[in-house]
């Protein structure tokens, strides 16, 4: 019943069809070179007539029964062991065998496949800010294979860091974020481009940097770096996934040219004065810079691989402390939007400097 690649190798080309049973949606996202999308129930394509059958799943249990089921109609049917799986370890084409190994617990999503995998290597992400939100979201991206990553901060990393942005250790206190974040980035996935800006993302380079890349994560922690990388994402018509935390807050927003507001459309104006919390002073929960980070890791993979469904035209709002979670609905872009509304004024950042410069901090 069972039968390896390696048997099926021995066998005589054009003697045996495969018979993909994972369904629609996998089949669609990478399949064995000729195989057919099967459907429980139904009788096997005609041109199967004849022919050894080995029908396969995405282990290579569940189909058996499907094979027994074939034999019992009259078919030479057989179920290919390991599944899927097994055939994308020993014959998975674009990718080193290391890759495979390396993303198989996300390439046999059936979401994802080999060819969501094939996009997130052909992609290249950028991360502003290399702290409590930029950490997780850079090691889960590196995780994930995302192709190329930048990151940007220009700070040294200080032992009151450590307590959320886990992506830099003891030893790297004192070292330039981006380049702690590069060096732990390369030691989890060798098989990814990771470059560091060890600069402050301002409006004098940010149109230069974003413009190489495909997704944008705003990982900054100051409102003036927020409408920046916003203006500068809408104006060269990047998506970039916000997020902010505050205490046990957070929240979480994605932003895809021509779908929905954008920061500025939500939030207006760059909030100024003593009330506002704008600091790195105020408290922050590490786990919860964890968890919103990771969401907005999340959006960058579903966008790069073009599935699921994007936090567009939604904010998604976290409290930590009850574990109540909502998503507002924001539909609509806002028509005085001052970057991307009908009369829009700013015509590029570099115009609009002055607005981002950073007031002095009072805490
Ligand atoms: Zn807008």
């Amino acid at each position: 019943m069972d039968v390896t690649l390696e048997q099926i190798g021995k066998w005589e080309e054009g003697s045996f069809l495969y018979l993909d049973t994972r369904g629609e949606a996998a089949y669609g996202h990478g399949h064995i070179d000729g195989a057919a999308c099967y459907r429980k129930g139904e009788e096997p394509p005609p041109s199967f007539s004849g022919k050894k059958i080995v029908a396969y799943c995405t282990y290579g249990e569940e189909s058996r029964k499907i094979a027994e089921g074939l034999q019992k109609q009259g078919y030479e049917a057989y179920n290919l062991k390991g599944g899927f799986r097994e055939w994308l370890r020993q014959k998975g084409t674009g990718f080193s065998r290391q890759e495979l190994e390396r993303y198989d617990r996300q390439m046999i999503l059936p979401q994802l496949g080999t060819s969501g995998q094939k996009r997130l290597k052909q992609s290249k992400a950028l991360i502003v800010g290399a702290g409590g939100l930029g950490a997780p979201a850079a090691l889960y991206l590196a995780g994930a294979g995302i192709g190329e990553i930048g990151i940007v901060d220009a700070d040294a990393v200080s032992l009151s860091n450590l307590q959320r942005q886990v992506i830099h250790d003891t030893d790297g206190v004192g070292m330039n974020k981006a380049l702690s974040a590069k060096r732990r980035l390369e030691r989890l996935n060798d098989q990814i481009k990771v470059r560091a800006y060890q600069e402050f993302f301002s409006p004098e380079n940010a149109e230069e940097i974003v413009r190489t890349y495909d997704f944008v994560i705003d990982a900054s922690d100051n409102f003036e770096t927020k409408f920046l990388l916003n203006d500068v994402c809408v104006l060269q018509r990047k998506a970039f996934c916000h997020a902010g935390i505050l205490g046990f807050q957070g929240q979480a927003f994605t932003y895809v040219p021509g779908r929905g507001p954008c920061y500025r459309c939500i939030f207006e104006e760059i909030p100024r004065g003593g009330d506002v919390p704008n600091c790195s002073q105020v408290g922050v929960i590490g786990a919860l810079a964890g968890i919103v980070g990771s969401v907005q890791a999340l959006e960058a993979v579903k966008y790069l691989a073009g599935i699921g469904e994007l936090l567009t035209g939604k904010l998604y709002v976290l409290d930590g402390l009850t574990m109540q979670s909502r998503i507002v609905g924001i539909p609509k872009k806002n028509e005085a939007c001052r970057v991307c509304g009908r009369a829009a004024d700013i015509r590029s950042v570099s115009e609009n400097a002055a607005e981002y410069r950073r007031q002095p901090c009072a805490l």
